[in-house]
Protein backbone atom coordinates (compact mmCIF):
# COMPACT_ATOMS: atom_id res chain seq x y z
CA UNK A 1 0.00 0.00 0.00
CA UNK A 2 1.36 3.46 -0.94
CA UNK A 3 -0.62 6.35 -1.94
CA UNK A 4 -0.17 7.66 -5.55
CA UNK A 5 2.80 10.56 -5.93
CA UNK A 6 2.61 13.58 -8.55
CA UNK A 7 0.50 15.79 -10.52
CA UNK A 8 -2.07 12.54 -12.01
CA UNK A 9 -5.21 12.46 -10.93
CA UNK A 10 -6.82 9.16 -10.10
CA UNK A 11 -9.82 11.25 -8.53
CA UNK A 12 -12.13 13.66 -10.20
CA UNK A 13 -10.42 16.80 -8.50
CA UNK A 14 -7.91 17.30 -5.85
CA UNK A 15 -10.45 17.71 -3.10
CA UNK A 16 -11.26 14.09 -3.19
CA UNK A 17 -7.92 12.91 -4.57
CA UNK A 18 -6.62 14.27 -1.29
CA UNK A 19 -8.54 12.05 1.13
CA UNK A 20 -7.78 9.45 -1.35
CA UNK A 21 -4.16 9.94 -1.18
CA UNK A 22 -4.54 10.30 2.49
CA UNK A 23 -6.48 7.21 3.33
CA UNK A 24 -3.68 5.41 1.56
CA UNK A 25 -0.81 7.12 3.26
CA UNK A 26 -2.34 6.16 6.93
CA UNK A 27 -2.05 2.24 5.68
CA UNK A 28 1.34 2.67 4.23
CA UNK A 29 3.35 0.09 5.74
CA UNK A 30 6.14 3.13 6.50
CA UNK A 31 3.22 4.86 8.83
CA UNK A 32 0.69 1.77 9.99
CA UNK A 33 1.96 -0.06 12.31
CA UNK A 34 -0.04 -3.10 11.56
CA UNK A 35 -1.02 -2.65 7.82
CA UNK A 36 -2.36 -6.35 7.33
CA UNK A 37 -4.95 -5.92 10.10
CA UNK A 38 -5.83 -1.94 8.86
CA UNK A 39 -4.07 -0.84 12.25
CA UNK A 40 -2.21 2.38 11.65
CA UNK A 41 -1.01 2.91 15.16
CA UNK A 42 -2.43 3.54 19.24
CA UNK A 43 -3.30 -0.05 19.83
CA UNK A 44 -6.02 -0.75 17.72
CA UNK A 45 -6.41 2.59 15.63
CA UNK A 46 -7.88 1.65 12.10
CA UNK A 47 -8.37 3.58 9.43
CA UNK A 48 -11.11 1.88 7.73
CA UNK A 49 -13.44 -1.17 9.44
CA UNK A 50 -12.53 -3.76 6.66
CA UNK A 51 -10.61 -4.58 3.54
CA UNK A 52 -14.12 -4.30 1.67
CA UNK A 53 -15.32 -1.26 3.17
CA UNK A 54 -11.77 -0.18 1.98
CA UNK A 55 -12.26 -1.10 -1.56
CA UNK A 56 -15.84 0.89 -1.06
CA UNK A 57 -14.15 3.83 -0.03
CA UNK A 58 -11.67 4.00 -2.87
CA UNK A 59 -14.25 3.53 -5.45
CA UNK A 60 -16.50 6.16 -4.05
CA UNK A 61 -14.00 8.96 -3.67
CA UNK A 62 -12.16 8.11 -6.81
CA UNK A 63 -15.66 8.88 -8.68
CA UNK A 64 -17.43 11.42 -6.13
CA UNK A 65 -18.23 14.66 -7.38
CA UNK A 66 -17.35 18.69 -6.09
CA UNK A 67 -20.86 18.57 -4.69
CA UNK A 68 -20.81 14.73 -3.19
CA UNK A 69 -20.24 14.06 0.44
CA UNK A 70 -19.16 10.35 1.25
CA UNK A 71 -20.52 9.60 5.52
CA UNK A 72 -18.20 7.06 6.77
CA UNK A 73 -19.65 5.30 9.75
CA UNK A 74 -16.91 3.50 12.02
CA UNK A 75 -15.19 3.27 9.25
CA UNK A 76 -17.19 2.07 6.70
CA UNK A 77 -18.95 3.82 3.86
CA UNK A 78 -22.48 4.12 4.56
CA UNK A 79 -23.91 6.87 1.90
CA UNK A 80 -23.23 9.46 -0.57
CA UNK A 81 -25.36 12.36 -0.24
CA UNK A 82 -25.64 15.17 -2.52
CA UNK A 83 -24.30 18.36 -0.65
CA UNK A 84 -22.60 22.06 -2.22
CA UNK A 85 -19.06 22.58 -3.22
CA UNK A 86 -18.14 24.55 0.15
CA UNK A 87 -19.24 21.15 2.02
CA UNK A 88 -17.15 18.48 3.21
CA UNK A 89 -16.10 15.22 0.04
CA UNK A 90 -15.94 12.94 3.61
CA UNK A 91 -18.08 13.45 7.04
CA UNK A 92 -16.59 10.54 8.95
CA UNK A 93 -18.15 9.69 12.84
CA UNK A 94 -16.29 6.72 14.40
CA UNK A 95 -16.80 4.26 17.48
CA UNK A 96 -19.16 6.93 18.90
CA UNK A 97 -21.34 5.46 21.66
CA UNK A 98 -24.60 6.44 23.69
CA UNK A 99 -23.05 7.68 27.25
CA UNK A 100 -24.05 4.52 29.36
CA UNK A 101 -22.64 2.00 26.50
CA UNK A 102 -19.64 3.80 26.10
CA UNK A 103 -17.34 0.78 27.51
CA UNK A 104 -14.73 -1.14 26.21
CA UNK A 105 -16.66 -4.41 27.03
CA UNK A 106 -20.00 -3.28 24.92
CA UNK A 107 -17.39 -1.47 22.48
CA UNK A 108 -15.95 -5.15 21.91
CA UNK A 109 -19.00 -6.60 21.28
CA UNK A 110 -19.96 -4.22 18.79
CA UNK A 111 -17.04 -5.14 17.56
CA UNK A 112 -17.34 -8.52 17.22
CA UNK A 113 -20.28 -8.05 15.14
CA UNK A 114 -18.89 -5.96 12.94
CA UNK A 115 -20.88 -3.17 13.29
CA UNK A 116 -18.35 -0.36 14.56
CA UNK A 117 -13.87 -0.17 15.21
CA UNK A 118 -11.78 1.81 16.85
CA UNK A 119 -10.58 5.13 14.91
CA UNK A 120 -8.29 6.51 17.34
CA UNK A 121 -7.57 9.93 16.75
CA UNK A 122 -5.79 10.41 13.38
CA UNK A 123 -5.90 6.68 11.73
CA UNK A 124 -10.06 6.78 11.23
CA UNK A 125 -9.74 10.54 9.36
CA UNK A 126 -6.55 10.08 7.34
CA UNK A 127 -4.17 12.72 8.89
CA UNK A 128 -1.88 10.01 10.42
CA UNK A 129 2.12 11.46 9.10
CA UNK A 130 4.06 9.00 11.47
CA UNK A 131 5.90 9.50 14.92
CA UNK A 132 6.64 12.62 13.33
CA UNK A 133 3.23 13.95 14.48
CA UNK A 134 3.80 13.75 17.89
CA UNK A 135 7.56 14.28 18.22
CA UNK A 136 7.38 18.38 18.33
CA UNK A 137 4.62 17.97 20.75
CA UNK A 138 6.73 15.38 22.63
CA UNK A 139 10.13 17.96 22.01
CA UNK A 140 7.87 20.96 23.61
CA UNK A 141 6.48 18.63 26.74
CA UNK A 142 10.37 18.11 27.53
CA UNK A 143 11.22 21.37 26.70
CA UNK A 144 9.07 22.78 29.57
CA UNK A 145 10.03 19.78 32.19
CA UNK A 146 13.79 21.87 31.38
CA UNK A 147 12.57 24.71 31.90
CA UNK A 148 10.92 24.04 34.97
CA UNK A 149 13.54 21.71 36.57
CA UNK A 150 16.69 21.51 34.66
CA UNK A 151 17.67 25.40 33.77
CA UNK A 152 16.62 24.80 30.23
CA UNK A 153 18.13 21.95 29.39
CA UNK A 154 17.98 17.74 30.10
CA UNK A 155 21.68 17.53 29.82
CA UNK A 156 22.87 15.34 32.27
CA UNK A 157 19.48 14.11 33.28
CA UNK A 158 18.19 10.59 32.33
CA UNK A 159 14.13 9.99 31.58
CA UNK A 160 12.77 6.52 31.75
CA UNK A 161 9.52 5.79 30.16
CA UNK A 162 8.19 2.93 28.13
CA UNK A 163 6.36 2.10 24.72
CA UNK A 164 8.15 2.46 21.42
CA UNK A 165 5.11 2.27 19.22
CA UNK A 166 3.42 4.66 16.72
CA UNK A 167 3.19 7.45 19.36
CA UNK A 168 5.73 6.50 21.92
CA UNK A 169 8.63 6.01 19.59
CA UNK A 170 9.09 9.53 19.25
CA UNK A 171 10.17 9.87 22.96
CA UNK A 172 13.84 8.86 22.75
CA UNK A 173 14.61 11.27 19.93
CA UNK A 174 12.35 14.75 21.77
CA UNK A 175 14.48 13.86 24.87
CA UNK A 176 17.68 13.61 22.69
CA UNK A 177 17.18 16.99 21.17
CA UNK A 178 16.63 18.40 24.53
CA UNK A 179 20.24 17.34 25.65
CA UNK A 180 19.18 14.36 27.87
CA UNK A 181 19.51 10.68 27.99
CA UNK A 182 16.31 8.29 27.63
CA UNK A 183 16.39 4.68 28.59
CA UNK A 184 12.98 3.37 26.81
CA UNK A 185 11.15 -0.27 28.15
CA UNK A 186 9.64 -2.04 25.13
CA UNK A 187 8.15 -5.62 25.06
CA UNK A 188 8.66 -5.91 21.66
CA UNK A 189 11.95 -6.04 19.92
CA UNK A 190 10.65 -5.51 16.68
CA UNK A 191 9.33 -1.93 17.60
CA UNK A 192 12.75 -1.25 18.95
CA UNK A 193 14.35 -1.64 15.28
CA UNK A 194 11.89 -0.33 13.67
CA UNK A 195 12.55 3.34 15.87
CA UNK A 196 16.28 2.77 15.06
CA UNK A 197 15.99 2.38 11.77
CA UNK A 198 14.14 5.58 11.65
CA UNK A 199 16.42 7.57 13.54
CA UNK A 200 14.14 8.36 16.63
CA UNK A 201 16.69 5.63 18.82
CA UNK A 202 19.90 5.72 19.10
CA UNK A 203 20.86 1.85 21.00
CA UNK A 204 19.02 -2.08 21.43
CA UNK A 205 19.63 -2.95 25.09
CA UNK A 206 19.14 -6.47 26.14
CA UNK A 207 19.28 -6.77 30.13
CA UNK A 208 18.79 -3.59 32.38
CA UNK A 209 22.54 -3.36 34.01
CA UNK A 210 23.50 -2.95 30.28
CA UNK A 211 20.89 -0.02 29.40
CA UNK A 212 22.00 1.46 32.75
CA UNK A 213 25.32 0.91 32.45
CA UNK A 214 25.08 3.24 28.56
CA UNK A 215 22.82 5.38 30.47
CA UNK A 216 24.50 6.42 33.12
CA UNK A 217 28.25 7.07 31.08
CA UNK A 218 26.22 9.57 28.76
CA UNK A 219 24.36 11.18 31.60
CA UNK A 220 27.72 11.95 33.12
CA UNK A 221 29.70 13.07 30.08
CA UNK A 222 26.29 15.30 29.15
CA UNK A 223 25.85 13.27 26.39
CA UNK A 224 22.51 12.78 23.90
CA UNK A 225 21.61 9.07 23.73
CA UNK A 226 18.60 6.95 23.80
CA UNK A 227 19.03 3.44 24.52
CA UNK A 228 15.87 0.69 23.96
CA UNK A 229 15.54 -1.80 26.37
CA UNK A 230 13.41 -5.09 25.89
CA UNK A 231 11.49 -5.36 28.80
CA UNK A 232 8.45 -5.05 29.97
CA UNK A 233 7.74 -2.11 32.32
CA UNK A 234 5.49 -3.76 34.85
CA UNK A 235 8.86 -5.53 35.37
CA UNK A 236 11.46 -3.10 35.03
CA UNK A 237 10.04 -0.22 36.61
CA UNK A 238 9.65 -2.02 39.96
CA UNK A 239 13.28 -3.24 39.68
CA UNK A 240 14.64 0.27 39.16
CA UNK A 241 12.65 1.09 42.72
CA UNK A 242 14.24 -1.74 44.28
CA UNK A 243 17.86 -1.23 43.07
CA UNK A 244 17.21 2.55 44.44
CA UNK A 245 17.91 3.76 41.17
CA UNK A 246 15.89 7.02 40.19
CA UNK A 247 15.70 8.84 37.22
CA UNK A 248 15.29 12.67 37.04
CA UNK A 249 11.88 12.13 34.54
CA UNK A 250 9.82 9.40 34.14
CA UNK A 251 6.43 8.67 32.25
CA UNK A 252 4.82 6.12 30.45
CA UNK A 253 3.76 5.32 26.58
CA UNK A 254 2.73 2.03 26.78
CA UNK A 255 -0.83 1.82 24.96
CA UNK A 256 -2.39 1.40 28.61
CA UNK A 257 -5.84 3.05 26.77
CA UNK A 258 -6.65 -0.72 26.01
CA UNK A 259 -5.63 -3.28 28.51
CA UNK A 260 -5.64 -5.71 25.97
CA UNK A 261 -2.36 -3.62 24.44
CA UNK A 262 -0.82 -3.79 27.70
CA UNK A 263 1.38 -7.12 27.97
CA UNK A 264 0.74 -7.97 31.79
CA UNK A 265 3.83 -8.85 33.55
CA UNK A 266 4.94 -12.65 33.47
CA UNK A 267 3.24 -13.07 30.01
CA UNK A 268 5.88 -14.24 27.05
CA UNK A 269 5.67 -11.71 24.00
CA UNK A 270 5.55 -14.34 22.37
CA UNK A 271 1.77 -15.33 23.83
CA UNK A 272 0.37 -11.81 23.96
CA UNK A 273 -2.28 -12.66 20.89
CA UNK A 274 -3.53 -15.94 21.43
CA UNK A 275 -3.73 -14.98 24.99
CA UNK A 276 -5.67 -11.94 24.85
CA UNK A 277 -7.69 -13.44 22.24
CA UNK A 278 -8.22 -16.27 24.82
CA UNK A 279 -9.45 -15.00 27.77
CA UNK A 280 -10.01 -10.87 27.47
CA UNK A 281 -11.66 -10.83 30.71
CA UNK A 282 -8.62 -12.40 32.23
CA UNK A 283 -6.11 -10.60 30.25
CA UNK A 284 -7.86 -7.72 30.90
CA UNK A 285 -7.86 -8.21 34.87
CA UNK A 286 -4.16 -8.91 34.71
CA UNK A 287 -2.73 -5.47 32.61
CA UNK A 288 -4.76 -4.00 35.32
CA UNK A 289 -2.30 -5.03 38.52
CA UNK A 290 0.46 -4.55 36.58
CA UNK A 291 -0.29 -1.37 35.36
CA UNK A 292 -1.03 -0.90 39.45
CA UNK A 293 2.35 -2.08 39.84
CA UNK A 294 4.14 -0.03 37.01
CA UNK A 295 2.38 2.90 38.27
CA UNK A 296 3.14 2.39 41.69
CA UNK A 297 6.76 2.68 40.81
CA UNK A 298 6.23 5.69 39.21
CA UNK A 299 4.58 7.14 42.05
CA UNK A 300 7.44 5.94 44.24
CA UNK A 301 10.05 7.42 41.85
CA UNK A 302 7.84 10.61 42.43
CA UNK A 303 8.15 10.23 46.18
CA UNK A 304 12.11 9.95 45.56
CA UNK A 305 12.72 13.02 43.90
CA UNK A 306 11.82 11.98 40.33
CA UNK A 307 9.66 14.46 37.75
CA UNK A 308 6.72 12.19 36.98
CA UNK A 309 3.59 12.94 34.41
CA UNK A 310 1.09 10.52 32.70
CA UNK A 311 1.75 10.73 28.67
CA UNK A 312 -2.11 11.00 27.45
CA UNK A 313 -2.60 7.00 28.06
CA UNK A 314 -5.16 6.54 30.65
CA UNK A 315 -2.58 4.62 32.63
CA UNK A 316 -3.38 6.33 35.77
CA UNK A 317 -7.24 5.22 35.04
CA UNK A 318 -6.38 1.45 34.66
CA UNK A 319 -3.99 1.86 37.45
CA UNK A 320 -6.57 2.85 39.76
CA UNK A 321 -9.18 -0.06 38.23
CA UNK A 322 -6.24 -2.10 38.88
CA UNK A 323 -6.20 -1.30 43.12
CA UNK A 324 -3.51 1.12 43.00
CA UNK A 325 -5.37 4.26 44.75
CA UNK A 326 -2.48 6.52 44.42
CA UNK A 327 -2.16 6.44 40.94
CA UNK A 328 -3.38 10.02 40.51
CA UNK A 329 -0.86 11.80 42.31
CA UNK A 330 0.64 12.59 39.40
CA UNK A 331 -0.44 15.35 37.06
CA UNK A 332 -1.58 14.60 33.14
CA UNK A 333 1.22 16.20 30.63
CA UNK A 334 -1.58 18.85 29.28
CA UNK A 335 -2.43 20.95 32.45
CA UNK A 336 1.58 20.47 33.84
CA UNK A 337 3.25 21.68 31.06
CA UNK A 338 0.97 22.46 27.34
CA UNK A 339 -2.36 24.22 28.67
CA UNK A 340 -0.67 27.70 28.82
CA UNK A 341 -0.06 27.03 24.33
CA UNK A 342 -3.93 25.81 24.39
CA UNK A 343 -4.65 29.44 25.45
CA UNK A 344 -3.34 30.98 22.39
CA UNK A 345 -5.09 28.69 20.10
CA UNK A 346 -1.78 26.59 19.75
CA UNK A 347 -1.72 23.24 18.91
CA UNK A 348 -0.16 20.09 16.84
CA UNK A 349 -0.99 21.86 13.06
CA UNK A 350 0.69 19.75 10.67
CA UNK A 351 0.74 19.03 6.40
CA UNK A 352 1.69 16.88 3.62
CA UNK A 353 2.88 17.43 -0.03
CA UNK A 354 0.33 15.39 -2.39
CA UNK A 355 3.25 15.46 -4.36
CA UNK A 356 5.34 12.84 -2.71
CA UNK A 357 7.98 15.47 -2.90
CA UNK A 358 10.36 16.40 -0.01
CA UNK A 359 11.13 19.15 -1.87
CA UNK A 360 8.00 20.14 -1.51
CA UNK A 361 8.08 20.47 2.49
CA UNK A 362 11.32 22.04 2.67
CA UNK A 363 9.75 24.99 0.59
CA UNK A 364 6.74 25.03 3.36
CA UNK A 365 9.49 25.13 5.75
CA UNK A 366 11.26 27.86 4.52
CA UNK A 367 7.96 29.71 3.79
CA UNK A 368 7.03 29.58 7.72
CA UNK A 369 10.59 30.75 8.74
CA UNK A 370 9.75 33.53 6.34
CA UNK A 371 6.19 34.54 7.78
CA UNK A 372 7.48 33.74 11.14
CA UNK A 373 11.35 35.48 11.56
CA UNK A 374 12.76 34.42 14.73
CA UNK A 375 13.64 38.05 15.73
CA UNK A 376 10.38 38.56 16.31
CA UNK A 377 9.62 36.57 19.54
CA UNK A 378 11.10 33.73 21.72
CA UNK A 379 7.66 32.32 20.09
CA UNK A 380 9.15 32.01 16.59
CA UNK A 381 12.87 31.61 17.66
CA UNK A 382 11.88 28.03 18.86
CA UNK A 383 9.96 27.88 15.95
CA UNK A 384 12.90 27.70 13.98
CA UNK A 385 15.03 25.66 16.19
CA UNK A 386 11.93 23.35 15.61
CA UNK A 387 12.28 23.57 11.58
CA UNK A 388 15.95 23.35 11.99
CA UNK A 389 16.43 20.05 13.60
CA UNK A 390 12.93 18.65 12.30
CA UNK A 391 14.93 19.21 8.62
CA UNK A 392 17.83 17.62 9.98
CA UNK A 393 16.49 14.81 11.90
CA UNK A 394 13.12 13.86 10.84
CA UNK A 395 12.97 10.66 8.85
CA UNK A 396 9.65 10.98 6.34
CA UNK A 397 7.01 8.09 6.85
CA UNK A 398 4.87 7.98 3.95
CA UNK A 399 4.52 11.24 1.92
CA UNK A 400 6.38 14.06 3.14
CA UNK A 401 5.07 16.09 6.10
CA UNK A 402 5.45 18.58 8.58
CA UNK A 403 4.21 19.07 12.12
CA UNK A 404 4.49 22.71 13.25
CA UNK A 405 2.47 24.11 16.46
CA UNK A 406 0.75 27.14 15.51
CA UNK A 407 -1.53 29.46 16.83
CA UNK A 408 -4.93 31.55 15.92
CA UNK A 409 -4.18 33.89 12.94
CA UNK A 410 -0.70 32.07 12.18
CA UNK A 411 -2.20 28.92 11.10
CA UNK A 412 -4.24 30.85 8.80
CA UNK A 413 -1.19 32.66 7.30
CA UNK A 414 0.71 29.66 7.32
CA UNK A 415 -2.18 28.01 5.13
CA UNK A 416 -2.85 30.94 2.61
CA UNK A 417 0.73 31.07 2.15
CA UNK A 418 1.03 27.41 0.81
CA UNK A 419 -2.24 28.02 -1.47
CA UNK A 420 -0.68 30.62 -3.45
CA UNK A 421 2.59 28.53 -3.41
CA UNK A 422 0.38 25.86 -5.06
CA UNK A 423 -1.39 28.26 -7.67
CA UNK A 424 2.40 29.69 -8.53
CA UNK A 425 3.91 26.52 -8.93
CA UNK A 426 6.23 27.07 -6.18
CA UNK A 427 4.70 23.21 -5.07
CA UNK A 428 4.49 20.94 -7.56
CA UNK A 429 1.20 19.66 -6.42
CA UNK A 430 -1.44 20.05 -3.68
CA UNK A 431 -0.89 19.70 -0.05
CA UNK A 432 -3.16 19.06 3.27
CA UNK A 433 -3.31 20.79 6.06
CA UNK A 434 -4.69 19.03 9.43
CA UNK A 435 -4.12 18.82 12.24
CA UNK A 436 -3.78 15.77 15.33
CA UNK A 437 -7.39 15.51 17.37
CA UNK A 438 -4.90 16.67 20.30
CA UNK A 439 -5.77 20.09 20.05
CA UNK A 440 -6.91 23.07 21.76
CA UNK A 441 -10.35 23.11 21.15
CA UNK A 442 -12.00 20.34 19.72
CA UNK A 443 -11.71 17.60 21.97
CA UNK A 444 -12.65 16.94 25.19
CA UNK A 445 -10.91 14.11 27.71
CA UNK A 446 -10.76 14.47 31.54
CA UNK A 447 -7.36 12.51 31.96
CA UNK A 448 -5.56 14.33 28.98
CA UNK A 449 -6.57 17.71 26.88
CA UNK A 450 -9.23 18.72 29.75
CA UNK A 451 -7.58 17.55 32.74
CA UNK A 452 -7.91 20.13 35.68
CA UNK A 453 -9.94 22.86 33.70
CA UNK A 454 -9.99 25.92 35.82
CA UNK A 455 -13.72 26.00 36.09
CA UNK A 456 -13.88 21.94 36.30
CA UNK A 457 -15.77 21.66 32.90
CA UNK A 458 -13.06 18.32 32.32
CA UNK A 459 -15.87 16.10 30.53
CA UNK A 460 -18.24 18.85 28.90
CA UNK A 461 -17.92 17.24 25.26
CA UNK A 462 -20.12 20.04 23.62
CA UNK A 463 -16.93 21.98 22.46
CA UNK A 464 -15.64 18.76 20.75
CA UNK A 465 -18.88 19.09 18.64
CA UNK A 466 -19.01 22.23 18.29
CA UNK A 467 -15.43 22.68 16.73
CA UNK A 468 -16.39 19.98 14.28
CA UNK A 469 -19.41 22.16 13.08
CA UNK A 470 -17.58 25.11 12.67
CA UNK A 471 -15.19 23.18 10.92
CA UNK A 472 -17.97 21.71 8.19
CA UNK A 473 -19.66 25.00 8.09
CA UNK A 474 -16.47 26.45 7.05
CA UNK A 475 -15.19 24.94 3.97
CA UNK A 476 -12.90 21.84 5.70
CA UNK A 477 -12.58 19.30 3.06
CA UNK A 478 -13.07 16.12 5.39
CA UNK A 479 -14.39 16.21 9.09
CA UNK A 480 -14.31 13.71 11.62
CA UNK A 481 -15.91 13.19 15.46
CA UNK A 482 -14.66 10.57 17.33
CA UNK A 483 -15.14 9.07 20.87
CA UNK A 484 -12.19 7.19 22.75
CA UNK A 485 -9.28 8.20 20.98
CA UNK A 486 -5.64 8.42 23.11
CA UNK A 487 -7.57 7.61 26.61
CA UNK A 488 -9.85 5.28 25.48
CA UNK A 489 -13.27 4.39 25.53
CA UNK A 490 -15.86 6.09 27.16
CA UNK A 491 -13.17 8.71 28.00
CA UNK A 492 -12.79 11.06 25.08
CA UNK A 493 -14.98 12.72 22.62
CA UNK A 494 -13.03 14.57 19.75
CA UNK A 495 -12.90 15.74 16.51
CA UNK A 496 -10.59 16.81 13.53
CA UNK A 497 -10.25 18.56 10.16
CA UNK A 498 -8.32 18.74 7.01
CA UNK A 499 -8.58 21.12 4.23
CA UNK A 500 -6.58 21.28 1.03
CA UNK A 501 -4.97 23.61 -0.43
CA UNK A 502 -5.45 22.99 -4.24
CA UNK A 503 -4.00 26.88 -5.01
CA UNK A 504 -7.93 27.76 -6.25
CA UNK A 505 -9.36 30.80 -5.34
CA UNK A 506 -12.05 28.86 -3.08
CA UNK A 507 -9.93 26.82 -1.58
CA UNK A 508 -8.05 30.26 -0.55
CA UNK A 509 -11.65 31.05 1.04
CA UNK A 510 -12.08 28.07 2.66
CA UNK A 511 -8.42 27.74 4.21
CA UNK A 512 -8.82 31.31 5.69
CA UNK A 513 -12.26 30.67 7.38
CA UNK A 514 -11.02 26.94 8.83
CA UNK A 515 -7.70 28.07 9.76
CA UNK A 516 -8.82 31.03 11.87
CA UNK A 517 -12.13 29.16 13.53
CA UNK A 518 -10.74 25.60 14.02
CA UNK A 519 -7.75 27.17 16.51
CA UNK A 520 -10.45 30.00 17.29
CA UNK A 521 -12.50 27.21 18.94
CA UNK A 522 -9.43 26.90 21.55
CA UNK A 523 -9.35 30.46 22.46
CA UNK A 524 -13.35 30.41 22.74
CA UNK A 525 -13.04 27.11 24.91
CA UNK A 526 -10.29 28.51 27.07
CA UNK A 527 -12.07 32.18 27.34
CA UNK A 528 -15.25 30.26 28.61
CA UNK A 529 -13.40 28.21 31.39
CA UNK A 530 -11.38 31.95 32.88
CA UNK A 531 -8.26 31.72 31.59
CA UNK A 532 -6.45 35.11 31.66
CA UNK A 533 -4.03 34.23 28.59
CA UNK A 534 -7.05 33.23 26.46
CA UNK A 535 -8.85 36.09 27.18
CA UNK A 536 -5.97 38.57 26.39
CA UNK A 537 -5.25 36.43 23.09
CA UNK A 538 -9.01 36.88 22.09
CA UNK A 539 -8.71 40.81 22.81
CA UNK A 540 -5.60 41.46 21.07
CA UNK A 541 -6.77 38.85 17.86
CA UNK A 542 -9.87 39.45 17.60
CA UNK A 543 -11.63 36.79 18.54
CA UNK A 544 -15.27 37.33 19.51
CA UNK A 545 -16.58 35.80 22.54
CA UNK A 546 -20.29 37.48 23.70
CA UNK A 547 -19.56 36.62 27.57
CA UNK A 548 -15.69 37.42 27.84
CA UNK A 549 -14.46 39.30 30.94
CA UNK A 550 -13.40 42.78 29.95
P1 LIG B 1 1.20 1.59 19.93
O1 LIG B 1 0.15 0.58 20.19
O2 LIG B 1 1.70 1.81 18.55
O3 LIG B 1 2.47 1.26 20.85
C1 LIG B 1 2.38 0.88 22.21
C2 LIG B 1 3.66 0.12 22.55
O4 LIG B 1 3.64 -0.27 23.93
C3 LIG B 1 3.81 -1.16 21.73
O5 LIG B 1 5.01 -1.10 21.01
C4 LIG B 1 3.79 -2.27 22.78
O6 LIG B 1 4.62 -3.36 22.43
C5 LIG B 1 4.30 -1.55 24.01
N1 LIG B 1 3.91 -2.19 25.28
C6 LIG B 1 2.70 -2.70 25.63
N2 LIG B 1 2.74 -3.19 26.88
C7 LIG B 1 3.99 -2.96 27.36
C8 LIG B 1 4.62 -3.22 28.60
N3 LIG B 1 3.98 -3.80 29.60
N4 LIG B 1 5.92 -2.83 28.74
C9 LIG B 1 6.61 -2.25 27.72
N5 LIG B 1 6.05 -2.01 26.51
C10 LIG B 1 4.75 -2.33 26.34
O7 LIG B 1 0.65 2.95 20.56
P2 LIG B 1 1.17 4.46 20.35
O8 LIG B 1 0.60 5.00 19.10
O9 LIG B 1 2.64 4.54 20.55
O10 LIG B 1 0.43 5.18 21.55
C11 LIG B 1 0.81 4.89 22.89
C12 LIG B 1 -0.16 5.49 23.87
O11 LIG B 1 -0.08 6.91 23.85
C13 LIG B 1 -1.61 5.15 23.56
O12 LIG B 1 -2.32 4.93 24.76
C14 LIG B 1 -2.10 6.37 22.86
O13 LIG B 1 -3.49 6.51 22.93
C15 LIG B 1 -1.37 7.45 23.63
N6 LIG B 1 -1.21 8.70 22.87
C16 LIG B 1 -0.64 9.74 23.49
C17 LIG B 1 -0.49 10.94 22.83
C18 LIG B 1 0.15 12.12 23.47
O14 LIG B 1 0.13 13.20 22.94
N7 LIG B 1 0.76 11.98 24.60
C19 LIG B 1 -0.90 11.06 21.52
C20 LIG B 1 -1.44 9.96 20.88
C21 LIG B 1 -1.57 8.79 21.57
Amino acid sequence: MRAPRGTELTARSWQTEAPLRMLMNNLDPENAERPDDLVVYGGTGRAVRSWEAYDAIVACLRDLADDETLLVQSGKPVGVMRTSTWAPRVLIANSNLVGDWATWEEFRRLEDLGLTMYGQMTAGSWIYIGTQGILQGTHLTFAAIADARFDGTLAGTITVTAGLGGMGGAQPLAVTMNGGVALCVEVDPARIERRIEHGYLDRRADSLDDALALCVEARDARRPLSVGLVGNAAEVLPELVARGFVPDVVTDQTSAHDPLAYLPAGVPFAEWEERRTADPAGFTRAARESMAAHVGAMVALMDAGAEVFDYGNSIRDEALKGGFDRAFDFPGFVPAYLRPLFCEGMGPFRWAALSGDPADVAATDRAVRELFPREESPAYERLHRWLDMAGERVHFQGLPARICWLGYGERARAGLRFNEMVASGELSAPVVIGRDHLDCGSVASPYRETESMLDGSDAIADWALLNALVNTASGATWVSIHHGGGVGIGRSIHAGQVVVADGTPLAAEKIERVLTNDPGMGVVRHVDAGYSRAVEVAEQRGVRVPLAPV
